[in-house]
């Protein structure tokens, strides 16, 4: 069985989102908010779905004028039946943008899940030392963290683990340009390492450039099993009960 640790399947990512879960059967997903309206269906999956589970958050990018209001909808449904945790939630730099803004609502979500012991999951672009900053004094590893699709130094990879995270691994370590995620991978024991899609997002080869979606964690996990030399088996064994530990899914 393999989890795809971090997808997503809003009705704006999918035209028909029940082919997409159809695929997985047997396997499972962790399907990751972003916005409101997205946090809304990852509601509505996790309840519809034995094999759904979600984290619900703002990411970065998506913080509006109503942000009080969504905050309010997190929290209001951080119990419900199969969310395991607050996420994506972070920081990102990439274009201009009010930083000290993504900090507090940044900060304010890691609060969230420390009030209800729940895991996070990290979302960082062009911010890692912010990122890695905050997680610290906010004394974030109180509860499991998890840095999404790690595309950071293998310095950066090992400061993390230092701390207790786990690294999401996903489609860019098939990329031909992806030295760093590779070394990542190489020199990182596989005890924390998750994998993942970010489906609809950055489809692994040699399905690059088309719609991701969760099956495709497959590629994923041989890929590693290739850089580090395994048998595939053993990669998908191993992931399955990091990411199962992770969010403590029954
Ligand atoms: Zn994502």
């Amino acid at each position: 069985m393999l989890i795809d640790s971090h997808c997503h399947l809003s009705h704006n990512d999918y035209e028909n989102v029940l082919d997409i879960i159809n695929n997985m059967k047997d396997n499972i997903m962790i399907v990751s908010g972003a916005d409101y309206e997205s946090n809304i269906d990852v509601v509505d999956l996790c309840k519809r779905y034995d094999n759904i589970y979600g984290v619900l958050g703002i990411h970065p990018t998506e913080i509006t004028d109503n942000i009080e209001e969504h905050l309010k909808y997190i929290e209001e449904h951080i119990n419900d039946k199969h969310i395991v945790g607050i996420g994506e939630i972070g920081l990102d730099y990439h274009y201009e943008c009010n930083k000290d803004l993504q900090k507090e609502i940044f900060i304010r979500q890691i609060k969230l899940a420390l009030k209800y012991q729940k895991p996070i999951v990290i979302h960082t672009r062009d911010a890692i030392q912010d990122t890695y900053d905050i997680l610290n004094s906010e004394n974030a590893y109180q509860v499991n963290v998890t840095i999404h699709c790690f595309s950071e130094s293998l310095e950066m990879a090992k400061l993390f683990i230092k701390k207790g995270a786990k690294l999401g691994i996903g489609g860019i370590v098939t990329f031909k340009n992806a030295k760093k995620t590779v070394d990542v991978v190489q020199n990182i024991d596989l005890k924390h390492i998750l994998l993942e899609t970010d489906s609809p997002y950055l489809a692994p080869e040699p399905l690059r450039g088309t719609k991701n979606e969760p099956k495709n964690v497959y590629l994923v996990a041989k890929k590693i099993a290739e850089i580090k030399n395994m048998d595939i088996a053993d990669v998908i064994e191993i992931t399955t009960s990091n990411s199962k530990t992770q969010f403590d899914l029954k």
